[in-house]
């Protein structure tokens, strides 16, 4: 029998690398909420339509990536991304009849058959946000301005934010067909992926990286030639404002980015290409003022964006906090178990972070698991320790031990851990953080 292991492209995150994965999600929480975000969650499952509505027949997730299977003859999709599922809940809840704006933010897994390689994978994770209700250009200029702030807290290193318009859906069907009556004459020298494209989703054949298009492609009309007056303004204003807001970015008239429901403001962060390869997109977003409409809710212009976390954690130089506890109760013996279990459980009511061995190991062995713990503290608990009321209180790192009565023991505990994670020493604090 073949040994079970986790399906191609999914992967675990084990215990010693989830502290890295908390740090950024937890930044990202932060950042939201000083924003005025608040967090949705959405089931990871849809109806297969919501999808294929939303972000396009003819899009390569749609056509090629998802995840989808039929379930009592219900048409089910893992969701290959997060915006769709969130307009639908916008829609579903009549949250505009409640506010006239909304800022939501989601953190989650997402479904995509795509060849896995380094920075892409089959479940991945985003980080993302909508805004329904502000057809910006002033919320465009301050998503894109947060996000560079926060790739920033991150220690991301090249940050580089990429803009365009693409216009209004009006501005686009014009495009397509300017782009179709370019690009018709030189289908030969197109890629095969791209000849078929050519019929059914033009645009893309932008974001093809195959060779033989990016030839053909160079010399296509842009299209910035077919914005109308109000699309052009929009644009101008977002650049104007990224100014003021001093957020460097770089105009790519070529941006279309993969998913059709995209409409004026396109945007792309992309990170250090040595570290992230072909994976150097961070973050992809834009503005869909026609989505929330078109799935049946009402005239809502819309923006949001996602950034692919497993990307973060490879870009971002955040370290791994310290993840074991601060102290180790180590009953030497059966007897000793129920004392220590109340012990513990005294200590972690002041916020200590401790384990109870109750293997029945030898002190040798409790000692040596406390260094593997990073434990700076151990209550020992033996027969004599027992009889007489009291505990030993060994500090590893202070290299004492006191007996002391059970009461003063985790007192005394308690003071050594606090002591030193407010910085007498130089280590990092030991204390669990505060929840927020
Ligand atoms: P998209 O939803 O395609 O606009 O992607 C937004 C971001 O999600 C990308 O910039 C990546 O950081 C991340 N992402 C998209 N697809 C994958 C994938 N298959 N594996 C890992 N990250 C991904």
């Amino acid at each position: 029998m073949n040994p079970l292991r986790a399906v191609k492209g999914m992967n675990d995150v084990l215990p010693d690398e989830i502290g890295r994965w908390q740090r950024i999600e937890r930044a990202y929480a932060r950042t939201m909420s000083l924003y005025g975000y608040r967090e949705v969650r959405t089931p990871y499952v849809e109806q297969t339509g919501l999808f294929v509505r939303a972000i396009g027949e003819t899009t390569d997730v749609v056509e090629k990536e998802m995840y989808s299977f039929v379930h009592h003859d219900e048409p089910l999709t893992l969701r290959p991304e997060g915006t769709a599922g969130t307009a639908r809940a916008y829609i579903e809840h009549a949250v505009q009849a409640k506010e006239p704006l909304t800022r939501w933010w989601y953190a989650g897994p997402m479904f995509r058959g795509e060849r896995p390689a380094r920075g892409r994978y089959r479940q991945f994770h985003q980080l993302g946000a909508e805004v329904f209700g502000d057809e910006g250009p002033g919320c465009d200029a301050e998503m894109i301005d947060m996000l560079v702030g926060f790739l920033n807290e991150l220690g991301v290193s090249g940050v580089e934010v990429i803009v365009n318009s693409i216009g209004a859906p009006s501005s686009k069907t014009l495009y397509r067909d300017a782009l179709v009556n370019y690009l018709a004459p030189k289908a030969a020298s197109l890629s095969p992926d791209s000849q078929r494209r050519l019929e059914t989703n033009p645009l893309r054949i932008l974001d093809s990286k195959d060779e033989r298009d990016l030839a053909v492609v160079g010399g296509a009309p842009t299209i910035h030639d077919l914005l109308d007056a109000g699309d052009r303004e929009h644009f101008e204003k977002l650049r104007a404002l990224l100014d003021a807001l001093g957020t460097p970015y770089e105009v790519d008239a070529r941006l279309v980015r993969g998913l059709d429901y995209y409409t004026r403001t396109l945007f792309e962060i992309k990170g250090a290409h040595e570290k992230l390869g072909a994976g150097s997109t961070l973050v992809g977003g834009g503005r869909y003022d026609g989505m929330v409409a078109d799935l049946g809710g009402p005239r809502v212009p819309a923006i949001g964006f996602a950034a692919g976390l497993e990307r973060l954690l490879i870009a971002s130089d955040v370290d791994s906090p310290d993840g074991g506890v601060d102290a180790l109760v180590a009953p030497l013996g059966p007897n000793a178990i129920s004392t220590a279990l109340v012990l513990a459980r005294d200590l972690r009511r002041n916020r200590i972070r401790c384990e109870v061995d109750t293997r029945g190991a030898s002190l040798k062995r409790q000692l040596r698991r406390a260094n593997a713990l990073g434990a700076r503290v151990v209550l020992i608990l033996g027969d004599s320790e027992l009889a007489e009321g009291v505990v030993q209180v060994k500090d590893l790192e202070a290299h004492t031990e006191e007996r002391l009565p059970r009461d003063q023991a985790v007192r005394v505990a308690v003071d050594r851990l606090v002591a030193a994670s407010r910085g007498v020493e130089s280590r990092p604090p030991r204390l669990a953080e505060e929840p927020r």
